[in-house]
């Protein structure tokens, strides 16, 4: 049987198959989707659950889940919304 590749959510530490994870990578202090998971850097990992995604529309918890200082909240607020929004079946 093929091994799926699993990572980890930044969020819940729940392990999952990479694939159905939204991978985000952080050039400049400013998250961005890496849609085909092939970016260069470091990337995070993020389960399309509204709980884990709820947690990184949150200022605080974001800076503290990427150990850094997020600017350009808002136009990544609505990144998310469109993304989670576009994957997320539930
Ligand atoms: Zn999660």
């Amino acid at each position: 049987m093929l091994r799926v590749p699993e990572r980890t959510c930044v969020c819940c530490r729940k392990k999952n198959a990479k694939s159905g994870l939204l991978r985000i990578v952080v050039p400049e202090d400013t998250p961005i989707f890496d849609r085909f998971k092939k970016m260069q850097g470091r990337g995070y990992y993020l389960c399309p659950d509204k709980k884990c995604v709820g947690n990184f529309m949150d200022e605080k918890k974001i800076n503290k889940f990427l150990k850094r200082k997020i600017t350009a909240l808002p136009a990544w607020r609505e990144l998310l919304k469109t993304e989670v929004g576009a994957s997320c079946t539930q």
